[in-house]
């Protein structure tokens, strides 16, 4: 913690903000303070809009291979201080250290992923349908990116970004998350050793997010906007982003159906559901929402799933043994309450956990309601928290037609042992994601992303990049 980066990061200089101004930075499993950083405001957030458009230029022509190195150093920096990194995370956003190390090899993983797309960005040459003409096609850094990022994985969210940028020969500006703003801080320091030149990445660490991001959305220099956040945000950008017709990739949130067919393999069923509602304790935008079990299998489905629950050990992420760390904060904390309660009194059981212990920090015991009703508000909120909420349903048609009955269409988990069923369901729903007898879809060589209201575009896989890139096309004649 004593050397990492707490001021800005800008034109390639670590600087305070110009009116001085810092903010604290809360440990949510003892609601401590652990240091302050910079609170950047307008002044700081157009000096770095400056950096990053005067380092545009130069960057796009530098060479693919050396954009592509400078990423497998940083990868290589990355994966070598794990456990730096790792305790950094924990520090500062709770999750247990076990699943903070999983998120640094994750996140080392898009750089590693954008290093060897860097250098097969292609273009094309035709001969035109007409034969008079012919067509030549490259592609073209977008130009300055305005990055802004989430709190629920403080490392990845960043680098699933910033490596595509990278690779594609743009310049950012990066706004992490007001709760968690030292991983981006430091892996500003690590891609500033591994070679990235002065400007090509500027970190403004904020409580102003409006202040800072409206002014260079519409002032016309910044041409992509790539955010990961909630759908109410991203609508908010999105609106902004039109004015000076900003491109835009948009992450939002999700309200994943779970759904469990009477001929799954329950072991598959209760392994997958653990993974899809506890990674992260049920702070991803892929959890779990909705578990839909078919009436003939959820008892068993909702024992066994309570059996595992129960016996996880909840505390401070950095305790040795602790599956579940603490959730962001008291608001955080103080919804997924709510969101029980509200299920609680229009008639759910609860299987285990649903009570706040006593003490500091913000913990909340993994939770399991069965029997719950479909007007809850859980249903339609994103709960992002320990809680599994199962509902039973008795046929395919009915259990799609649910699944889908949402706005969001992030990811979907399907268990069943029939490969036509599953593929049938999986083509039906509207998501830009299935776990098939999987409860983990994140890999960043696979395109990450939703339909309807949960986002626009991909990260990662080989579309990753093509967010960052835009085609020219020169007409040139046949003489
Ligand atoms: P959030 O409240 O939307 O905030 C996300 C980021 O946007 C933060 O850095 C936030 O900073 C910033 N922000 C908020 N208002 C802004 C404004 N007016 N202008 C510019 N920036 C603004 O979301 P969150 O609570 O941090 O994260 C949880 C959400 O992210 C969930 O909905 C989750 O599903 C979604 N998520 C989606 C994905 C995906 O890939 N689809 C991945 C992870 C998370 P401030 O906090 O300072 O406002």
């Amino acid at each position: 913690m004593t050397d990492t980066p707490t001021q800005l990061f800008i034109g390639g200089a670590w600087v305070d903000a110009a009116d001085g101004a810092t903010m604290p930075v809360d440990d949510p499993a003892t609601g401590d303070i652990l240091c302050h950083v910079a609170d950047a405001g307008p002044k700081d957030a157009k000096l770095a809009e400056d950096a990053a458009v005067q380092a545009q230029e130069e960057w796009a022509r530098t060479a693919p291979r050396v954009r592509s190195e400078i990423l497998r150093r940083a990868y290589e920096i990355i994966v070598g201080r794990t456990d730096e990194l790792a305790h950094l995370m924990t520090a500062e956003m709770g999750k247990p250290l076990a699943e903070a190390r999983g998120e640094v090899a994750y996140a080392a993983e898009f750089f590693r992923w954008f290093s060897e797309e860097a250098v097969r960005i292609d273009g094309g040459l035709a001969t035109l349908p007409d034969g008079r003409n012919r067509m030549l096609l490259s592609r073209r850094p977008v130009g300055p990116c305005l990055l802004i990022t989430p709190w629920n994985f403080p490392l990845a969210m960043g680098t699933r970004k910033i490596g595509p940028a990278v690779a594609a020969g743009c310049t950012m500006v990066l706004k992490p998350a007001p709760q968690t703003p030292l991983s981006s801080l430091a892996l500003a320091a690590i891609l500033k050793e591994a070679g990235l030149p002065d400007g090509v990445l500027n970190v403004v660490t904020t409580s102003r997010a409006g202040e800072v991001c409206e002014p260079l959305l519409r002032g016309g220099r910044i041409r992509k906007l790539s955010f990961t956040g909630s759908t109410a945000v991203g609508q908010l950008l999105l609106a902004q982003s039109a004015q000076a017709v900003v491109r835009t990739s948009m992450e939002l949130g999700g309200n994943a159906p779970f759904v469990v067919f009477e001929d799954a393999d329950l072991d598959k069923a209760v392994d997958g559901a653990m993974v899809a509602k506890m990674r992260n304790m049920g702070e991803a935008c892929t959890a779990a929402n909705r578990f839909f079990v078919h009436r003939s299998v959820a008892e068993e489905f909702g024992r066994r799933l309570a059996e595992r629950m129960g016996a996880l050990v909840v505390g401070p992420g950095t305790r040795d043994g602790v599956d579940v760390g603490p959730l962001i904060d008291r608001r955080g904390r103080a919804k997924v309450e709510e969101l029980v309660a509200d299920a609680v009194e229009r008639g759910a059981q609860v299987l285990v956990g649903g009570r706040t212990p006593e003490g500091p920090g913000c913990f909340y015991p993994p939770t399991v309601l069965a029997d719950v009703d479909p007007g809850s508000r859980l249903m339609d909120t994103e709960i992002f928290g320990p809680v599994a909420a199962i509902l039973t349903f008795d046929d395919e048609d009915e259990v799609i037609r649910r699944a889908n009955d949402t706005p969001w269409g992030l990811v979907g988990y399907v268990f069943t042992e029939g490969l036509d069923r599953a593929l049938r369901v999986s083509e039906r729903l509207e998501v830009g994601m299935v776990g098939l007898n999987t409860g983990l879809v994140s890999n960043p060589a696979a395109p990450f992303g939703g339909v309807k209201q949960s986002g626009l575009g991909r990260e990662g896989g080989r579309v990753g990049i093509d967010e960052f890139l835009e085609y020219q096309y020169l007409a040139v004649p046949v003489r």
